[in-house]
């Protein structure tokens, strides 16, 4: 069977794994953790930096398609890849996702909108007139996620203070913007340019970080389906092979504005592991292999909660399990990370019911009980 190559090792790493074990596959993992979630699935594990060349010489020789779990990875390496293996998405889009000021500029170019904002390349940027962005949030370009590297700023002062505390770094100043509620779309396009997306899943975050997700969206079904076919304009424009994650915020009046992307399978998907004909991981397996995407549809109404650490011991004993493994329509998923650490993703849960109403009930009460 040939081999696939995966740059990144984390629980979307692991998930890719097993799908593509599943369907016949083996697996090459590139991920510099001894312990990475993905290893205890994969066939083999290359325990080194994301741009070491022996590593990655191995990737190109071994590998029959190379994908990535990760935006973070260095998209140089990925494009030395290109140039041997099939690789997917390009190095190319992983470098846009992995700065907000080329993400903005490339959302407003496929003709969709952004929240208000200004880039902040240099600290010159600041002298411009900031009241149009505040009150606001600062994010730095790079290396944000789950809510970190960003400051909540109220004047141009406050702005001012924050950029400087953020250490001078690339920023984009982002108006803050009444949400009525946030949903992603999942985007999986092949080659041959044909394009899946899946159901809209509405995300409710605490502390910055993704809490539930909720399937389908509670929202209209017309914004649903321009959501969606905002994500695949979103994926044309950047000519994207692979799965593209869409995140947006939901305004008054219905209106839909664009926040950001993930250049792979997201958090927000998981739930197509369990109530999808197919998965996100399995899309992705499919992108790569240049096969035809797999039919989206959700086969039941679906609550996703993740798992953090927060819920382990303090003395690193496993929360509960009892009420949630005795429920016939929950799966839970575990991540195989040794270390439980606040805010770390140690694993995830669906609850499957008649309606999403009756899922998210469900869900929390046996959240209540871990
Ligand atoms: P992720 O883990 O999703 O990659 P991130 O650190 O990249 O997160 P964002 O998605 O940009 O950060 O923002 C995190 C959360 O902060 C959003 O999901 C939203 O709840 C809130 N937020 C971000 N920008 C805005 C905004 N302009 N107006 C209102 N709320 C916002
Ligand atoms: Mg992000
Ligand atoms: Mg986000």
């Amino acid at each position: 069977p040939a081999m696939l190559g995966i740059l990144g090792g984390g629980q979307l790493g692991r998930m890719f794994t097993v799908a593509a074990k599943t369907m016949g596959y083996r697996v090459t993992v590139l991920d510099p953790d001894a312990h990475a979630p993905a290893a205890d699935f994969a066939d083999v594990h290359l325990c080194a930096a994301y741009n070491d060349p022996v590593a990655l010489k191995q990737l190109a020789d071994s590998c029959a398609a190379v994908t990535t779990e990760f935006e973070n990875v260095n998209a140089d390496s990925m494009r030395w890849l290109a140039q041997h293996v099939p690789v997917s998405p390009s190095g190319d889009c992983v470098a846009i996702a992995q700065d907000r000021i080329l993400e903005k500029s490339w959302i407003r170019k496929a003709g969709l909108e952004t929240a208000p904002y200004l880039a902040l390349e240099t600290v010159e940027d600041l002298n411009h007139d900031l009241s149009p962005y505040l009150p606001g949030i600062l994010k730095t370009a790079r290396l944000g996620y789950d809510g970190k590297g960003q400051v909540r700023v109220k004047t141009a002062e406050e702005a001012r203070a924050a950029y400087a505390d953020l250490g001078g770094q690339a920023c984009v100043l982002e108006k803050m913007l009444p949400l009525v509620c946030e949903v992603s779309a999942i985007v999986t396009r092949t080659s041959a340019h044909e394009s899946a997306v899946f159901p809209l899943a509405e995300n409710r975050h605490a502390k910055g970080i993704l809490d539930v997700s909720i399937v389908p969206a509670q929202v209209a079904p017309e914004l649903a389906a321009r959501a969606q076919q905002m994500a695949i304009q979103l994926a044309e424009a950047l000519d994207y092979i692979g799965v593209l994650a869409v995140e947006f915020f939901v305004l008054e009046g219905d209106a839909l504005v664009l926040n950001e992307i993930a250049p792979r399978p997201h958090n927000s998907g998981h739930y197509t592991i369990d109530a999808c004909v197919t998965s996100q991981y399995e899309q992705q397996v499919r992108a790569m292999c240049h096969l035809h995407p797999g039919k989206p549809d959700l086969l039941s109404p679906v609550v996703m909660v993740n798992l953090l650490g927060d819920v382990w011991q303090d003395d690193g004993g496993e929360p509960n399990w009892e009420v949630l493994m005795q429920a016939p329509n929950a799966h839970l998923h575990l991540y195989g990370k040794k270390e439980a650490r606040p805010g770390r993703k140690m694993g995830h849960y669906c609850v499957l019911a008649n309606t999403a109403e009756d899922a998210l009930a469900q869900a929390e009460a046996i959240k209540d009980t871990l």
